[in-house]
């Protein structure tokens, strides 16, 4: 591995052993000479060296900079962040510069951390591959004709190709995970509302999450420490732990409960990824955890109920996009809604249309209570039932997705087939709760992924259980 983890990054970087301007250029040079892969759409190559000069100085000057001092970092491209533009590899953003940060890059910039990039994704964030970007599709690090993931999969391909320390990604029903499961990272799905949303291109409020794409558990909470946190500018957001995430003692599985969920390993799943996962958690029961198999029965319906009520977000927050405000309008448009459907059509990708379709119909009146308030019920059931399960089991297991990555192109032209990727993943976020997915091995020398999961504001305790089990691993 290229970079040493992040604290003792940090450390050199307080203490003077290393610049920031060198980890800036050793990040810059790796990005150039991996372009290839396709995970970066953008560097913020001017803002990075002169905030990395600034803190070298404050070094220089005795100040004392921060937990991250000099540490890289890239963003998924749906963070506002400055020094370039921010599309959400949507067309229809192209040329939008931010006027304001998020909080996340606003946090980390604060304690010295320096954006370097911005990753790749699915336009929107909507898909599991990367191919829904308007940019180009992002290669898995480990086999070029594969994917690595999606959406966040410019962001877990940059980590695997230690183009920074650490990268920013948002799961609304898998993006985090799942890319880590494929490109074989740490990939961490706070709970809801742990960390603002603000600064970040909507995609389903209800399910958005923003989380660390790292190479351990230990740089992921050292990243959600910075990061959460109550935070005015986004109403849903809640105090973070009052001992923070960074887990100092290393603690023991001995005597934690750990639920395998049936329905993750049954149907579908292909039978080497089982074996890997069941391997895991062997492991965790020879290092003293008391495992057994747990039962959520609706969490079949979870993938429908997600693709009702995330369309129907999708298709609310989207509507911002009117050719008039950001980015991209129409030339040469007869009139104002000849522009407004003209930039629509030419802006937006296919599946963008598709969700739009879906959202608008599922809330239209006649079918709003076929459908949408339907999948709110079962989502209440989904809710009832992990609550349920969580008053026995301090964390549940089992797979990240039922599969490796699969081909570039393999799914592109089946969007069900390309939903079927998340079926591991959405009830998470629809439910709320935080989640983890960490390397399992690998099969055909292609990374599984092992995801585990805790209760709501658990995340402290999730972190240290998900370390203990990296470690043995
Ligand atoms: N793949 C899922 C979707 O397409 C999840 C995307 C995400 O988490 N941003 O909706």
């Amino acid at each position: 591995m290229a970079w040493d983890s992040i604290a003792t990054i940090a450390a050199k970087v307080n203490a003077g052993e290393v610049k920031a301007v060198d980890l800036v250029e050793q990040s810059l040079r790796t990005i150039a000479e991996k372009s290839s892969f396709n995970a970066i759409i953008a560097t913020t190559e001017d803002r990075a060296k002169e905030r990395a000069s600034q803190i070298d100085a404050a070094i220089a000057a005795g100040e004392s900079v921060g937990r991250l001092a000099g540490v890289p970092f890239i963003a998924k491209d749906n963070f506002l962040v400055f020094g370039g533009e921010t599309t959400a590899a949507s067309n229809i953003l192209r040329g939008f510069e931010a006027p304001y940060q998020s909080t996340a890059i606003n946090r980390l910039e604060a304690e010295g951390a320096i954006c370097v990039a911005k990753a790749n994704l699915d336009a929107f964030a909507h898909g599991s591959s990367t191919e829904n970007s308007d940019f180009f599709t992002t290669k898995n690090p480990h086999d070029e004709t594969r994917v690595p993931g999606g959406s966040s999969g410019g962001s877990a391909a940059s980590v695997v190709l230690d183009l920074a320390p650490f990268a920013l990604g948002t799961d609304t029903g898998g993006s985090i995970r799942l890319p880590a499961s494929f490109t074989g990272c740490v990939g961490y799905k706070p709970t809801y509302g742990l960390v603002s949303r603000s600064g970040v291109v909507a995609m389903a409020s209800s399910t958005d999450v923003i989380g660390p794409i790292t190479t351990s558990v230990e740089d992921a909470a050292i990243v959600l420490d910075v990061i959460s946190g109550k935070d005015e500018l986004d109403s849903t957001t809640i105090e973070k732990d009052a001992q923070g995430y960074v887990v100092d003692a290393p603690g023991s599985l001995k005597g934690k409960k750990v639920g395998v969920i049936k329905e993750y390993m049954g149907e579908g799943l292909n039978p080497a990824v089982k074996e890997n996962i069941v391997k895991a958690i062997e492991a965790m029961k020879a290092a003293g955890a008391e495992v057994s198999e747990v039962s959520l029965p609706s969490l079949p319906l979870a993938l429908a109920v997600y693709y009702i009520v995330c369309p129907a977000e999708v298709s609310s927050n989207l509507s911002r996009y009117d050719g008039q405000r950001y980015g991209y309008t129409k030339q040469d448009a007869a009139d104002l809604n000849d522009s407004y459907i003209g930039s629509r059509e030419l802006g937006f990708g296919k599946e963008a249309k598709r969700r739009i379709m879906i959202g608008t119909y599922v809330l239209s009146s006649g079918y709003y209570d076929a459908y949408y308030r339907k999948a709110q019920t079962v989502r209440t059931k989904l809710i009832n039932e992990f609550a349920a399960a969580f008053e026995q089991y301090d964390v549940l297991v089992g797979p990240t997705a039922p599969d490796i990555a699969f081909k570039i192109g393999e799914n592109a032209e089946d969007p069900l087939q390309m939903y079927l990727t998340d079926i591991m993943t959405v009830a998470v976020n629809l439910v709320g709760v935080p989640a983890i997915s960490i390397p399992a091995g690998t099969i055909q020398d292609m990374p599984v992924g092992f995801q585990i999961i805790g209760k709501q504001r658990s995340d402290r305790e999730l972190l240290a259980i998900a370390a203990q089990t990296e470690a043995i691993l």
